[in-house]
Parts: structure tokens; C-alpha cells; sequence
């Protein structure tokens, strides 16, 4: 298949520049575009042939459920069934955001899309062109991230096409993304809603508009455990792996540092390629390796938007292992470290 590829300036475009792409997903084809979390691939929803094709691009397993991506909250009415108080309340608040919401679906939605549950995960994006695609496109499009299923998520274009190029019909091209980490994913069909997935929409910021909600086990564990099970289906299998094998280092930075200078020597005299993920508070202690700064200590977003790209990077220069410090707990810390103990394998180093 021969994928088309426009580039769109998301300040500055004609909603016309996007009707090729919207009639693609109209007639059943796949487009990857934009959004403020990471790159989507997308497919009608509620067409299951449309929807197959994402699982066989992707190569995701068919019982990983996809996200709907809508353009107005009147979509509720058609894609859900008795939609909960708490719910609508937080879509009124955050969307458009990066805030995917689980209801419970209605009759229309295939299976083929929830991957054979009850319940339907919808978002509505905040970046100009998904918004006006999915508008445009008149389908409810159903959009996983737009990567090989366990490869990093795709925050730039070039990174869509290095995974699916040649297997999917259109990518638009609208620059980098703006957050570069999946949405939080709150299922809201409890009584206490759980949040299943931890991103950019926080918790407290959660709990200030509908009080208090659980976190679901399978977040809290710093290491893997066998026996909890992710209730998001996807969250269960290896993800955002890197070729080279990701270890993160804990523990007091100058410390941290020093041991990483010193496994990075060893690997190296063994004849290894070792990349070492800095920041721009700490790249000065390094030694030697392939060094690389993922953002500012000081701003937690610049570690989200750097996160994928930079363990796509490391591929890109065929290392053997990337050694990494560790982030922060609260607010996005949590959401980093979720990516980076998944990419890790769960594979930490705690430095006395
Ligand atoms: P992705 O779009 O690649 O970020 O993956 C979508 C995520 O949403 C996966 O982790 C899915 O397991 C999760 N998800 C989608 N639908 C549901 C659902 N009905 N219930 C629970 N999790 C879901
Ligand atoms: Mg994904």
C-alpha cells in the first residue's frame, strides 16, 4: 500500500486540507493524525472492518480495546448507555483534553472496537487538527496511538512512518505533539470511578470535581506482580520497549551518577554501546556513552515530551543498554514513571 503523507502547519491551515484524510476515514481506511497526547491511528468506530484494520497495522492483540475520539460531547447519547453522573462531569470539565473516559456502551458499538467488553473508552482531543478531522470525517474515529503495538508511542510524524509506512493509507504531518504521554484513563462506571492509566490529567485534579476515586492496583506496584491484574486491558503487555535493554537507577543523584559512570565504563570495555538519559541538571557529570538530555528537572513537561522520542533515538543509534535516573512521584512524575518502568521491563537499580 502506498501511504500518503501531509504536512499541515496546526496554526495555520484551510479545514479543506483535510478532507482527503476525513473521506478516508469515511470510506474505511486508516489515518494517522495528531493529537496534544501522542500521534493516533485512525478508523471508524463503529465499522468493524474499518476497525480490524488498525489491530493488523499495529499488530495489537484483538482483545486490547481502542479509544473513540469524538469532536462533540452529544456523542455521549449515541456511544454510551446510561452514562454515569460523574462521568458527564468530568468530560463537561476536561474535554477537550487528554481525559479518555470508560462508559458503558451502547448496543451500536462492535465489539470488534471494545475488544469484546461491555464498556467503551471515548476522549474528545484538544488539537486543532484531530478536532477538525474527526468533525469533518462525520465517523466516531476509533484511534489507538499510532505505533507498532509495543514500540514507543509516536510524538513526531517521522515516527508514524517508521512503523507503519506502507501499511496504512494517510498520515498528516501537523509537527510534534504537545504532552507526548497517553491519556489518563478513568473508568466511571463505578460508583467511585478508578483511574486506570495515569497522564497529564492528574488525580487531585480528578478528585477536585468529583471527589474521592481509586487507582487501580496494577499502578501502585513499582515492580511487576503476576498476581494483579491491569484492569485496562493494554496495560498488561510489554509496552514502549526499547531495542537496548532499559534499566532506570533510584536512589540519591550524586550517587545515581556515579553509578552509572561506572557500569557505562564497564559496558563500554566490554565493547557494549551504552546510552545514558540526562537532564539538563546532570548531563554535565557523565562521562562517556551516548549521552542524551530528555529535558529540565524544573519542568516536569519537557521530561513527558522528550520521553518517547528519546528511547526511539537510542534504536536509532543500535545501543545495547540505556541506563536512566529516575523522576519524581507527583502530579506528572507518576505518568513518567509508569512509561519508564513499563519500557523498563520493571527493571530498577536502587543505588544505597
Ligand atoms: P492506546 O490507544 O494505544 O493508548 O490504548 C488504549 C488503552 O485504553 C489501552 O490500555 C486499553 O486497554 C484501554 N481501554 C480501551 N477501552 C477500554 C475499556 N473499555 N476498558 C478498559 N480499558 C480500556
Ligand atoms: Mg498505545
Amino acid at each position: 500500500m502506498n501511504t500518503k503523507t501531509i504536512k499541515i502547519d496546526r496554526n495555520n491551515f484551510n479545514i479543506e486540507d483535510l478532507k482527503e484524510a476525513a473521506m478516508t476515514l469515511k470510506n474505511g481506511g486508516l489515518v494517522a493524525f495528531p493529537t496534544e497526547t501522542v500521534y493516533g491511528l485512525g478508523a471508524d468506530g463503529l465499522n468493524p472492518q474499518a476497525s480490524e484494520k488498525i489491530y493488523a497495522a499495529k499488530g495489537r492483540p484483538s482483545d486490547n480495546p481502542l479509544i473513540i475520539h469524538i469532536a462533540d460531547i452529544n456523542a455521549l447519547d449515541v456511544l454510551t448507555k446510561n452514562p454515569s453522573k460523574k462521568g458527564i462531569q468530568l468530560a463537561k470539565k476536561f474535554w477537550p483534553g487528554p481525559l479518555t473516559l470508560i462508559f458503558d456502551k451502547s448496543e451500536i458499538v462492535p465489539y470488534s472496537t471494545t475488544g469484546g467488553l461491555e464498556t467503551i473508552a471515548i476522549r474528545m482531543p484538544n488539537h486543532p487538527i484531530a478536532y477538525e478531522l474527526i468533525k469533518m470525517s462525520g465517523v466516531y474515529v476509533a484511534a489507538p496511538s499510532a505505533n507498532t503495538s509495543g514500540r514507543p508511542s509516536p510524538t513526531k510524524a517521522e515516527h508514524v512512518m517508521d512503523d507503519l509506512d506502507g501499511k496504512i493509507d494517510y498520515i498528516i504531518d501537523g509537527g510534534k505533539v504537545d504532552i507526548g504521554l497517553e491519556s489518563t484513563i478513568v473508568d466511571v462506571t463505578d460508583d467511585i470511578p478508578t483511574i486506570l492509566r495515569p497522564g497529564y490529567i492528574t488525580r487531585s485534579m480528578i478528585e477536585d470535581v468529583i471527589g474521592p476515586v481509586n487507582v487501580d492496583q496494577a499502578l501502585l506496584s513499582k515492580s511487576y506482580n503476576p498476581n494483579i491484574v491491569a484492569k485496562a486491558p493494554g496495560m498488561k503487555y510489554k509496552h514502549y520497549a526499547p531495542k537496548g535493554e532499559l534499566i532506570i537507577f533510584e536512589g540519591e543523584m550524586d550517587r545515581v551518577i556515579g553509578k552509572i559512570n561506572e557500569i557505562t565504563k564497564q559496558k563500554i570495555s566490554e565493547g557494549l554501546k551504552v546510552g545514558i538519559i540526562a537532564t539538563d541538571e546532570t548531563i554535565g557529570a557523565y562521562k562517556e556513552g551516548d549521552i542524551k538530555i530528555i529535558g529540565t528537572r524544573k519542568d516536569e513537561d519537557t521530561i513527558a515530551r522528550g520521553l518517547f522520542e528519546i528511547l526511539r533515538d537510542f534504536d536509532n543509534d543500535g545501543v545495547d543498554y540505556i541506563f536512566t535516573e529516575s523522576f519524581g512521584d507527583n502530579k506528572l512524575g507518576q505518568a513518567i514513571m509508569n512509561r519508564l518502568l513499563k519500557a523498563a521491563g520493571y527493571r530498577v537499580v536502587k543505588v544505597l
